[in-house]
């Protein structure tokens, strides 16, 4: 009788060797230093997370301030341009490499220009809207570059390539752990590296030495992109050149990988010799101009792998009201009064509006379900949000019930009238769609979409009641 009232009571009594309970504290002192962060008081932020190390050590807080008390380190994160819910944007992380304390007030006013570097350029400011921007706050030690025997303490870890001109990166590995410090993020930063010189993209992260704008826009080819280079000149030395969406070793026109392009006849884009940091033996698609190259506008080439990419990560429907059920989904809204009121808020790109299309069919007319019909499907998560996986939609033949088109706000609806149908179930179907096709241009920005990432769609069950 002893030893079974013992048992409860031992395990209550707390060990000495427990963490302190968490009691809000360690969360709130985590939360101060990082408002400090954000509103550039990073003196202070470092000062809290010393503390947050010390008080709470052993916990997750604590570890957190053991991590951002580091003289190279993250100290916090504020939003530049927020556009939308990081669930459906593209997040840019800006970070600053080899920016000492003193200095970092310099690189939030760098980091303050990079948008409108965005908004001036033809293809990404279309799609401006797409995007978020956002300071990732990064301490460093001391401002150097390693390279030529010196070694510094920074937070990225930039070095010098074995370039002729030394073009600077940073370490990938870093940058990385630096994104997950974030509560969503996208893989993809823009380092801004404050001594070193020209710069370096791919895997998500473009390194910029200095600040340029033009240089940003090509290392962000390459590191959004995965465009190469349509530039000829030696920067150093390369293996063979393999094949990519702008660039080819084959000369032949119909292997070409933009011969969509070529088909389309559109203007400008053929076979041109000289690319991938060489004069013979590379291929790019038009004569010059392009900012894989020297330009300054990405080429129709790399502005449609732009595009689709974009569209990776950013679902042509913002936004469905209320919440739309799956095609194989039992549930269903019941139309209690005169009418029931479907809302979708598509994407707005600067100078286009996107297709917005509704259909109304009787149940056993409604478009068969596909393989990955899931509106539950991958949501946003912590860390790296997967990437957008399109459903690959039904094919509709029937003319839709309603059209809506050059709508501003991007919202649109459809009023399904209780008095306009017999009472059963039926499906409303949503579909949204960028054509890519901005006035007075002849061609579409995006000529094949093969997996369907320019369109979207939303279904509801509605029942119409016999009453
Ligand atoms: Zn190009």
């Amino acid at each position: 009788m002893k030893a079974l009232l013992a048992l409860p009571l031992l395990l209550a009594a707390p060990s000495p060797s427990a963490p302190p309970l968490p009691d809000g504290e360690a969360t709130a002192l985590l939360e101060k230093a990082e408002g400090r962060a954000s509103t550039g008081k990073y003196r202070e932020a470092q000062r809290l997370y010393r503390k947050l190390a010390k008080d709470f050590a052993g916990t997750p807080e604590g570890r957190i301030g053991e991590r951002r008390a580091r003289p190279s380190a993250f100290l916090g994160a504020a939003d530049i341009v927020r556009n939308g819910d990081s669930g459906n944007r593209v997040d840019i992380v800006l970070m600053g490499e080899g920016y000492q304390l003193k200095e970092m007030k310099a690189f939030a006013k760098l980091a303050d220009d990079l948008p409108n570097y965005f908004r001036r350029n033809r293809t990404l400011g279309e799609y401006y809207s797409y995007f978020n921007f956002i300071r990732a706050d990064l301490v460093s030690a001391d401002n150097g570059v390693d390279g030529f025997g010196r070694e510094y303490d920074t937070a990225l870890g930039g070095h010098i390539l074995g370039t002729y001109a030394g073009h600077v990166a940073v370490n990938g590995g870093e940058v990385r752990k630096m994104l997950d410090e974030l509560p969503a993020h996208d893989g993809q930063a823009i380092v801004f590296a404050k001594l070193g010189v020209l710069g370096s993209g791919g895997g998500g992260i473009a390194t910029i030495g200095g600040r340029n704008m033009k240089t940003t826009l090509h290392e962000f080819g390459h590191s959004f992109g995965r465009l190469s280079d349509e530039y000829t000149s030696e920067t150093h030395k390369r293996g063979a050149t393999k094949a990519n969406v702008n660039v080819t070793d084959n000369p032949d026109p119909e292997r070409a990988p933009w011969k969509h392009f070529i088909d389309a006849k559109v203007p400008g884009v053929d076979m041109y010799q000289g690319a991938d940091g060489r004069a013979r033996g590379a291929w790019r698609p038009t004569a010059n101009g392009c900012t894989m190259g020297a330009g300054e506008f990405y080429c129709p080439v790399c502005r449609e792998q732009l595009v689709k990419l974009i569209y990776t990560m950013v679902d042509p429907i913002d936004r469905a009201h209320p919440a739309p059920h799956g095609s194989r989904s039992d549930e269903e809204y019941v139309v209690e009064g005169k009418e029931l009121v479907l809302e979708v808020t598509a994407m707005q790109p600067a100078n286009h509006t996107l297709e917005v299309q509704w259909w109304v069919f009787p149940e056993a007319e409604a478009p068969r379900p596909t393989v990955s019909d899931n509106p539950d499907a991958a949501p946003a998560k912590r860390g790296r949000r997967s990437t957008r996986n399109p459903v690959e939609l039904a094919p509709i033949n029937v003319k839709p019930h309603q059209k809506s088109k050059g709508k501003r706000d991007g919202e649109h609806e459809l009023r399904f009238k209780r008095s306009a149908f017999e009472p059963g179930r039926y499906r409303v179907v949503c579909r949204v769609t960028d054509r890519a096709k901005l006035r007075g241009a002849r061609h579409p920005w995006v000529l094949k979409d093969d997996r369907g990432l320019l369109e979207s769609e939303a279904g509801w069950w509605v029942r119409v009641p016999s009453e």
